[in-house]
Formats: structure tokens, sequence, C-alpha cells
């Protein structure tokens, strides 16, 4: 994570501040061998990131708080692996019927599909299920193989992507899931699961460092 750049003079007002707080801008500025006018930016500056605290007639202290990061800094941290949820997976041989059973039982939006080899295969979303459910098919007998979004057609993400990269995937594929994978030799295990309400829950975190 990337923190805001303090040039040298401001660093060193920082330790002043450390060592001598409570201290007045003059006096921070004599110790510098500088003009109060001179250091009056940097002040200015240390107070509003955060690190320094200003009381009327007392002077600057040392505030102690992490200095507060942008939203953007705080967005290009957020990793997959912080947000996701865990997956719901099902077996290719699985029937349409069990797997909309599947779909409520669990309460998600989008099941994936493994082979025997525990690998992924497929994607099935609401629309998969309820397309496939109108169409006057015997669900009971209908392999969810047939219906679903197969590899390789599978958009997914790794649990050391930005939260960001995720969701861009999901605007531009115009999808409400990734499924979260470790690479096993020739195969993609599936070990996580990104969602659109992953990334609002993000969102809404992102109020926790800021005051909005
Ligand atoms: P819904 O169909 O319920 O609106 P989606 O928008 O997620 O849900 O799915 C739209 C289509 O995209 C479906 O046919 C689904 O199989 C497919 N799909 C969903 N997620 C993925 C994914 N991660 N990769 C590839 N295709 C997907």
């Amino acid at each position: 994570m990337t923190q805001m750049e303090l040039n040298k003079r401001q660093t060193d007002i920082l330790e002043i501040v450390k060592g001598n707080g409570p201290i007045t801008g003059e006096q921070i500025a004599e110790r510098l061998g500088l003009a109060r006018a001179t250091i009056r930016p940097d002040l200015a500056i240390l107070t509003m990131a955060g690190y320094l605290d200003a009381r009327p007639r007392v002077g600057y202290f040392y505030s102690g708080k992490k200095p507060v990061q942008s939203v953007e800094d705080s967005m290009i941290g957020m990793k997959v692996r912080d947000f996701q949820s865990m997956p719901v997976v099902i077996a290719e041989h699985i029937s349409v019927y069990d797997a909309i059973c599947q779909m409520f039982l669990e309460d998600v939006g989008t099941l994936f599909v493994i082979d025997d080899s525990l690998f992924l295969t497929g994607v099935l979303s609401r629309k998969d299920l309820l397309r496939t459910s109108l169409g006057g098919n015997d669900l009971n007998k209908m392999p969810v193989h047939v219906i679903m979004t197969r590899m390789p057609n599978i958009t997914y993400c790794e649990k050391q992507d930005t939260l960001i990269q995720a969701a861009k995937k999901m605007i531009d594929k115009q999808i409400d899931a990734l499924p979260v994978i470790e690479r096993k030799g020739e195969g993609l295990a599936v070990v996580g699961r990104i969602t659109k309400t992953n990334i609002t829950a993000a969102f809404l975190s992102l109020g926790d460092d800021h005051e909005l």
C-alpha cells in the first residue's frame, strides 16, 4: 500500500514533534533554523494527513494515528482473498432439478460445476436454470453439463488479484460472479467466489477508513 510521501523537511518536523511535542510552530522552526512562515505549509500538510494534531495555545503533537489513506490507495489495497466467499460447487452429472434445489438451499445465485478430479468445468447462473425450466425439458433427467457455460469460456480470478480487477471482469463480461481459482497442474481448483455482493461490501468498508 502506498502512503503519502513526506519530504525531508516534513520528516524532520515529524521527528521533532515526536520527541518534543507538544511544541509550537515557532519552536519547531527555531530547531530547524528556519522561519515560521517557511514551515507553515509543511505543518498544514502533516496536520491534514493526520500525522500531527494541533491544539490552539498548546502546539503540535504526534497523533500516533495511522495517516489517512486516499480512497484510491485503499481500493488498490483490497485483494480478492480479503473479500471472497465460500464457493458452492456441484458435480457435472447432477440434474438441473437438483441444481435448482441446491441454489435455493445454499442461497447463492451462481453454482460452479466440477469434474471427477474436482476441477472447474462450468458455471450455472439463475437464468441458465430458468431458461432450461421454461423449455419443457425433464429437469430430473437433464444433467447440468448440458446447459452450463463451460471452460474455456469461464472468467475467473485468483486470491492475490485486486478486487478492482475482479470487479472490472464482472462488468466487462456482464456476469454476477467469478470463481476464485488455484492452478493445480492441468486444472483449476475452485477455492472461493466473488460476487457483486462482495464488491458492495468492499465499497462500504471504504467508509471505515474515511469520514464519508
Ligand atoms: P444471470 O444469468 O442470473 O443474470 P449472470 O449474469 O451471472 O447471471 O450470467 C449470465 C450468463 O453468463 C449465464 O449464461 C452464465 O452461465 C454465464 N456466466 C456467469 N458467470 C460466469 C463466469 N464467471 N464466466 C463465464 N460465464 C459466466
